[in-house]
C-alpha cells in the first residue's frame, strides 16, 4: 500500500510499478474513468450558478482553456464551451491545454510580428514566453517566416 492508495494517482503508481492495483485504487480508477469518459456524470451536477458562469467566462477571457476550466469547475469541456458561447464571448481559435503547448497555432499575423520582434533583438526564448508557446513552436514560426536565426550565445 502507498499513501496515494484509494486515489487515481495511486492507481497510476501501481500501474507504473507493473503491480496489480489494490482494491481501493481499482475503485478510485473506475470512478475516475467514469468521470473522465462518461460525461463527468458523477455525482449528478446541478446547473451552473450564474456567478460560476461569469467566473468561467472571465477565466476563459484571461486565457484559461476549456480543459483547465473543466477541471477547475468540475464540468465537461463541452459544457464549459457552451457557457462561454452563451455569454457572447468570442472563442479563441484553439483552446489551450495548459499554459504552454505546441497545440496553440500562431496565425500568420502573429508569426510576422514575432519575426519583426526577433529582428529587433528579441530572443527565441523571450518570444516563446510572450506568445505562450514552446521554444520549438517559436523557432518554427520564425523559420517559417524566412527568418535567419542568430546563433545561440552570440550575445544578441
Ligand atoms: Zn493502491
Amino acid at each position: 500500500m502507498d499513501s496515494r492508495c484509494g486515489t487515481h494517482p495511486g492507481w497510476q503508481v501501481h500501474n507504473k510499478r507493473r503491480e496489480k492495483p489494490c482494491e481501493p485504487c481499482r475503485v478510485a480508477r473506475n470512478g475516475y474513468q467514469r468521470w473522465r469518459y462518461a460525461g463527468y456524470a458523477e455525482p449528478a451536477q446541478p446547473r451552473a450558478a450564474p456567478e460560476s458562469k461569469r467566473a468561467i467566462g472571465a477565466r476563459y477571457r484571461a486565457g484559461d482553456g476549456f480543459v483547465e476550466l473543466s477541471r477547475l469547475f468540475g464540468r465537461h469541456p463541452q459544457t464549459i464551451k457552451k457557457i462561454v458561447v452563451d455569454q457572447g464571448i468570442a472563442l479563441r481559435r484553439h483552446a489551450t491545454r495548459g499554459r504552454r503547448t505546441n497545440a496553440r497555432c500562431l496565425d500568420s499575423e502573429q508569426r510576422g510580428e514575432m519575426a519583426a520582434r526577433y529582428r529587433n533583438g528579441w530572443s527565441v526564448r523571450e518570444l516563446a514566453r510572450a506568445y505562450r508557446v514552446s521554444y520549438g513552436t517559436a523557432h518554427n514560426a520564425l523559420t517559417s517566416m524566412g527568418v535567419r536565426l542568430r546563433r545561440q550565445g552570440s550575445g544578441t
